[in-house]
């Protein structure tokens, strides 16, 4: 077959004849079968319901086996084409046409969700994509929609707790501690937190800012998130219709505390995560919570989830003669707005968003902004460009369907995609590269080709979405100022090699953040940083590292990432842990023997 069906029927019929093949296989234990449904380059990531990791393997004959020892385990049943989803069609993915189909399926353990791709093959439609998540836990389901619960407690015993009674006991913690402790109340914590509520779990949020949402109110005067609204949803509860296309901070910032109320979330603002340690022999935490007056409360979690963004450690590049500069020093995180500098001078060090945007803020408040260029940065304009990654969320399906289809893509079907997406971007943004090539700004389109979407995955920065701020480059409103021109710091200013100096008042670190193994280090020392490993970034399996999953350290768990990536991985996030606490799977990371990952 080299062409798959038009037809919808046609496309149906054959998404349920390759399904039941692969049911029949993987029933009957037949691995010689198994392979034969999928073509050589073939890829099987599964999300928790075969093998309780994250995991990619690669290769018909990995995927057959990995599946086949898996299956052993978990006997997955009841394969069928989900009627409450998206039907079969046709997409393209990384430029490739192929059969698309969400499915459903059921476990010993719960019941799960998944999507296979098919092309055509010389015997047939074949397997290119295979993608499997458990979506529920048996006897745990969430309490929503007809399962939600009834509230009768709230009304029946007269005299009794009243639901804010209820509430305000839960948030005290006066006479227990949560089996769950989240480290910062940005989306990551809210999201997980919502997650593991719905579940039963007993979770309390801590957070050192004084108000819910200040993690966005605190930032630049002029910010508006980066993607467009529909990508952006936190679970549960959708952001209204009416918002804008692009949300202003302060209006995320005030849903925050709104979403941590309706979601009965325990938020303890103005408490500060000092230090934890574990111990082995009861599997717990002991953990010291600093309040903003200082004094502290010990609890002994079973869980702590580290939510604390990529802002846990500001990163202080060591510069000639800094120590000799009069003028004032912040890092990007302490800037807020430009109104203090008008009409002072100001270098910025840093070319990626942040030391963009506070460029562009003290320009639009008369100040003389110069951004000082260390490396070359990926460029691209917020719209189109920047929308591209996202255009899986305009293709027509529910959000529910995207999530699962963006968890879907493997790394190296992503690489692919990412690779496309750069090429059109240039295409797009032809004319923006080439002035600011004029004018001497050094840029790249990242590894590989692959764009500011995987240097944000790899090191989360390293490019900027254009919202204005090239333009001013280019037509020399922002100065710009290559960082190897700079011999060194001097009281005025900069001093370049050619001995002329470039004055400040103002000099903007926009250098970024250490990575969270340096939070680690500095909350929990270098044993438990060591044991748990690097977070972020791509581990050799394609998969992010430590993220969403269990790490070498029982009991500690990282979620971080845009609000796409906190929506949907806080889901799986939040099904382990409950897994944990009800002493299905061990809090101990198994070493690499799941079958999965013994195949790879
Ligand atoms: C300018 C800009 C635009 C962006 N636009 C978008 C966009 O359009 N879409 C998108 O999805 N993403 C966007 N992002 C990226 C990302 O969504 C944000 O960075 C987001 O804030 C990350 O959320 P988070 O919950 O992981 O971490 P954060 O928002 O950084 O929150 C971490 C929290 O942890 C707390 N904390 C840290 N350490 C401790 C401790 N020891 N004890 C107690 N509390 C602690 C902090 O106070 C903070 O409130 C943007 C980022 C920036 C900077």
């Amino acid at each position: 077959m080299t062409e798959l069906p038009r037809n919808t029927d046609d496309l149906n019929a054959i998404a349920v004849e390759w399904l039941g093949a692969l049911s029949d296989a993987l029933s009957n234990g037949d691995q010689t079968q198994l392979e034969f449904l999928f073509q050589q380059d073939s890829h099987w990531r599964d999300v928790l319901a075969f093998t309780w990791h994250l995991t990619t393997v690669n290769g018909a004959s990995k995927v057959a086996a990995a599946l086949c020892g898996a299956q052993l385990e978990i006997k997955a049943t009841r394969f069928e084409i989900d009627p409450d989803r998206t039907p079969p069609r046709l997409v393209h993915r990384a430029g490739d046409e192929t059969l698309e189909a969400i499915f459903r399926f059921k476990t010993a353990l719960g019941r799960g969700s998944g999507i296979f791709r098919l092309v055509p093959g010389p015997q047939g439609p074949t397997g290119w994509m295979f993608h499997t998540t458990l979506q529920e836990l048996k006897d745990f389901e969430e309490k929503t929609g007809w399962n939600r619960p009834k509230g009768e407690s709230y009304a029946r015993d007269f005299g009794g707790p009243n639901w804010l009674d209820q509430r305000i006991a839960a948030q005290a913690y006066d006479n227990r501690d949560p089996a769950v402790i989240v480290v910062g109340g940005g989306q990551a914590g809210l999201d997980i937190a919502a997650r593991l509520g719905q579940l039963g779990v007993d979770t309390l949020i801590v957070d050192k800012h004084k108000r819910i949402g200040d993690n966005w109110r605190n930032r630049y005067h002029s910010l508006t998130l980066h993607n467009e609204v529909h990508v952006n949803h936190m679970p549960y509860m959708p952001f209204p219709e009416t918002w804008p296309t692009y949300v202003p901070k302060d209006k995320l910032a005030n849903w925050f505390e709104s979403y941590a109320d309706a979601m009965e979330l325990n938020f303890w603002t103005n408490t500060e995560f000092a230090s934890g340690s574990y111990n082995d022999k009861d599997q717990k935490w002991t953990v010291t919570l600093r309040y903003g007056d200082g004094s502290e409360r010990i609890m002994r979690p079973r869980h702590v989830v580290m939510a604390v963004g990529v802002s846990g450690i500001k990163n202080i590049p060591d510069l000639p003669g800094l120590d000799d500069y009069a003028g004032t020093v912040v890092h990007s995180t302490e800037y807020a707005d430009g109104e203090p500098w008008e009409g002072k001078r100001a270098l910025i060090l840093g070319t990626g968003n942040s030391g963009h945007d506070v460029a562009q803020d003290l320009h639009s408040h008369s100040a003389h902004a110069t951004l000082i260029q260390r490396h070359p940065t990926t460029v691209v304009s917020v719209e189109p460009s920047g929308q591209l990654v996202y255009g899986l969320y305009k293709e027509g399906p529910p959000t529910e369907d995207c999530d699962l289809i963006v968890t879907s893509i493997p790394f190296p079907v992503l690489k692919r995609t990412y690779q496309m997406i750069v090429k059109e971007s240039q295409k797009a943004d032809k004319e923006l590269l080439e002035r600011l090539d004029a004018v001497g700004f050094k840029m790249d389109v990242g590894e590989e080709s692959t764009g500011f979407q995987m240097k944000y995955l790899q090191r989360g920065g390293g490019y900027y979405l254009d919202v204005g701020c090239s333009q001013l480059i280019i037509d020399g409103d922002v100065g710009l100022l290559q960082f190897d021109e700079i011999e060194t710091f001097v009281a005025q200013g900069a001093r370049l090699k050619d001995g002329k100096i470039i004055p400040a008042d103002l000099l903007v670190l926009a250098t970024g953040y250490k990575g969270q193994q340096d939070l680690m280090r500095l909350l929990f020392g270098d044993e438990i940083a060591d044991r748990a490993g690097p977070v972020w970034g791509f581990s050799e399996d394609g998969e992010l590292a430590n993220m969403w999953k269990r790490t070498g350290q029982p009991g500690l768990w990282f979620i971080a990432g845009s609000l796409a990536q906190c929506r949907i991985y806080s889901k799986y996030l939040a099904l382990q842990i409950k897994a944990c606490e009800e002493g299905i799977i061990s809090l101990e990371l198994e070493p690499e023997t799941s079958t999965a990952i013994a195949a790879e």
